[in-house]
């Protein structure tokens, strides 16, 4: 019954999160509430699912792992989470990230470090990386994450794990706290992906409360997984994506899983994605921007922490922010109002966005000749913990193949393809056309 998956699942969490710190709140009591009371016959009837920090839940923390929003409680539920509830899946938690989604690597939580499932002594990638530990280590039977340049697909793909970042637009933001909102999409993570299908299904729709959700119909993507035929089917492979820096493990997987779709009959197309190496710029000044304006509203009068002890309104609004946020927010913030201050705006701002543009095209011309991408979703498996945190740059560097998706607003699919000498899982992306989820899903389908 739904109740003893629930209360077997709140076991399971008591004895492996002391050890992984998946969770950064949990909701024994309504979990169990909402079991008693679940209908079977929906489609996520009594599926116990783990939501990320930044997805609001009704009456429950939205912290976004950040000190400034110590206490607030949500007033609402994000659209995502209606429609999980509306199918009737039970919301178990809060899962850990880096804070307001800024990192690769969920070491950035001012609640503490989740570990990577498969060595506990590296990370889980990020930023949603609670998300993809809780789904790991069977704490979850899938989750919720967000994705602004990477945060499911990298998560994901280093504990072995599905991911799906959906086409800007398909899922509905309203509800999910803003980092850079033209690049942001909640998406699943999952175990398999059929259940990444399914999720997405439910969660997919235009939604009149989000004005960039778009009126696209949703596909019944679960149903589709096996209608793909690889025959005449051209799968082309990014040549700036498999450049020195790549890990030889990662490399040879990658090299294994592009030679079984071609044993199966698809065929294999070298294309070029010219403006990949400016990727990370581009994003790093575009989100940093988009994200110093969403941020600006945490000023200690509207939501969570205030600070206590000051002379006037400006200085409480800097030590309201500057005791709230990390140092990571800090930076980005302060970058981001640099790239968009007078003066820097044209030869920043407006310049990535031009190169934005030609990234995009990038991908059109791509997908004149194939039908999906296939790269590597991470340069590298799961780093240690700490061996990246002294190097903002390094730590950047491990979106290199999952950003460009996001600018380009189209989708994409991480799944897993095996391990590395050291145990550690390594994952490959499906990258599709806009509005083009059923084949990847079905792709990744056909291999897993
Ligand atoms: N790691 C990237 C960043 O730090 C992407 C984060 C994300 O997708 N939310 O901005």
């Amino acid at each position: 019954s739904p109740v003893e998956v629930v209360e077997n699942l709140l076991t399971r969490i008591a004895e492996v999160d002391p050890k992984i710190f998946a969770y950064s709140y949990l909701n024994h009591e309504r979990a169990i509430e909402a079991a008693k009371k679940a209908d079977v016959t929906l489609p996520l009837g009594g599926i116990p699912i783990a939501i990320k920090d930044n997805i609001n839940v009704r009456g429950e923390p939205c912290r976004c792992a950040s000190r400034i929003l110590e206490g607030y409680l949500s007033p609402y539920d994000s659209t995502v989470v209606e429609k999980l509830k509306n199918m009737g899946a039970i919301l178990v938690g809060r899962t850990n990230m880096d804070e307001f989604a800024m990192g690769s690597s969920t070491e950035n939580s001012s609640l503490g470090i989740t570990r990577n499932p498969w060595d506990i002594y590296r990370v889980p990638g990020g930023s949603s990386g609670g998300s993809a530990a809780a789904v790991a280590s069977h704490e979850a039977i899938c989750a919720l994450g967000s994705d602004t340049g990477g945060s499911i697909r990298q998560p994901a793909s280093f504990c072995g794990c599905v991911g799906l970042k959906p086409t800007y637009g398909r899922v509905s933001r309203y509800g999910l706290t803003a980092f850079a909102s033209s690049l942001d999409q909640i998406g699943p993570i999952t175990k398999t992906v059929e259940d990444a299908a399914l999720l997405l299904e439910v969660i997919a729709g235009f939604d009149p409360f989000d004005n960039t959700s778009e009126k696209v119909a949703v596909p019944p993507f679960s149903k589709l997984l096996e209608q793909l035929s690889l025959k005449d089917f051209v799968l082309g492979i990014p040549k700036e994506y498999f450049i020195e820096g790549i890990d030889d493990e990662v490399r040879q997987a990658v090299t294994k899983v592009i030679a079984h779709y071609e044993s199966l009959g698809a065929k294999i197309e070298e294309v070029s994605l010219a403006h990949t190496p400016y990727a990370v710029a581009t994003y790093y000044i575009l989100a940093t921007a988009e994200a110093s304006a969403n941020l600006a509203r945490f000023d200690g009068i509207r939501y969570g922490k205030r600070a206590k002890n000051y002379t006037d309104l400006f200085d409480y609004y800097g030590k309201t922010r500057g005791e709230g946020f990390g140092s990571e927010v800090k930076r980005r913030i302060l970058l981001g109002t640099y790239v968009l201050s007078s003066g820097y705006y044209d030869a920043y701002y407006l310049r990535a966005l031009k190169v934005r543009e030609k990234i995009k095209q990038d991908f059109s011309l791509a997908f004149k000749k194939c039908q999906a991408l296939l790269t590597p979703t991470s340069p590298f498996c799961a780093f240690r913990i700490g061996e990246k945190t002294a190097d903002p740059l390094q730590m950047y560097l491990a979106d290199i193949f999952t950003i460009a998706v996001n600018l380009a607003g189209i989708c994409a699919l991480s799944v897993p393809c095996g391990r590395s000498t050291e145990g550690l899982p390594i994952g490959f992306q499906l990258i599709g056309p806009p509005w083009k989820e059923d084949v990847i899903l079905a792709l990744g389908y056909i291999y897993q």
